[in-house]
């Protein structure tokens, strides 16, 4: 799509992907969550007016969630602050710290039940084990519950290592926890390769630990909150933007490595 002939020409050796909305269609997952909770704790919203909650979720106007990346919110305090976001903004009753498991349980529920995988993540993980590139991920949930999201979209088996906010306690887009990766991969940054669905934390973040970051633009993905960014701004500063995992396979030449039996001596 852009930037790939300005790319070094390192050789590659490991390619690390964030998880949600780049490999697990987790978008989906959150409307089916959604709705369910809008359901329960919004009984008098119309059912046609879900997608509002799903996209005021996704676009958590506050960066609750980030600040919970960062550190500085606490991962309870951080989804009941947009639960209430939600009630206030459709009018819901409050659910207070009283009723937040309640809340949660309708929500965890339905998410779980709703996690898909991304048709194109399994052909991408076996284009990068094919070409003997080593896997690993890295995302700003936690280490333990991606793993069960994986293995339940059954995409488990294929990642080497998995770098969790859990790690540190912080996540993207500190250079840190992209470092860690690196190091647990055995591989250096320049001849790493990350890609993500958010320009900011993903691929600028990778590329300012040193790796090639990737801007996966996924065709009507985009959150429409205070992060998001254009096209031309990746593209101006020399990253290089795809719609999919297939197309990044492509840009890669990610081919298997077949020996040529025919000039073996
Ligand atoms: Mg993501």
């Amino acid at each position: 799509m852009g930037s790939f002939k300005d790319e070094p020409s390192v050789p590659l050796r490991a390619v690390i992907v964030d998880i949600d909305d780049t490999i697990v269609d987790t978008k989906g997952a959150f409307a089916g969550a959604l709705s369910e909770v809008a359901r329960t704790y919004l009984p008098d919203l119309a059912e046609a007016r879900h997608g509002e909650v799903v996209a005021l979720w996704r676009r958590d106007p506050n960066g609750f969630y980030r600040a919970f990346t960062r550190g500085e919110m606490g991962f309870r305090e951080q989804r009941l602050a947009r639960a209430e976001q939600l009630q206030s903004q459709f009018g819901g009753a409050g659910i207070g710290t009283d009723g937040f498991d309640a809340w949660n349980e309708v929500f965890e529920a339905a998410f779980q039940a709703n996690w898909r995988p991304f048709a194109d993540a399994a052909p991408f993980f076996a284009a990068i084990a094919g070409a003997g590139l080593k896997l690993g991920a890295v995302s700003n949930a936690d280490t333990a519950y991606q793993e069960k999201k994986l293995e339940v979209v059954g995409l488990g088996g294929h990642i080497q290592t998995l770098v969790g906010v859990d790690v540190l306690g912080y996540g993207k887009p500190s250079p840190r926890v992209f470092e860690i990766a690196c190091d647990r991969l055995v591989v250096a940054a320049a001849e790493t390769l990350y890609v993500g669905d958010e320009l900011d934390i993903d691929a600028r973040g990778a590329r300012a630990a040193g790796l090639r970051g990737i801007w996966l633009d996924r065709p009507g993905a985009r959150r429409g909150g205070p992060f998001d960014e254009d096209r031309e701004a990746a593209l101006a500063d020399g990253i290089a933007v795809v719609e999919s995992l297939d197309e990044l396979a492509a840009e890669l030449s990610l081919v298997p490595q077949v020996r040529d039996e025919s000039t073996a001596s």
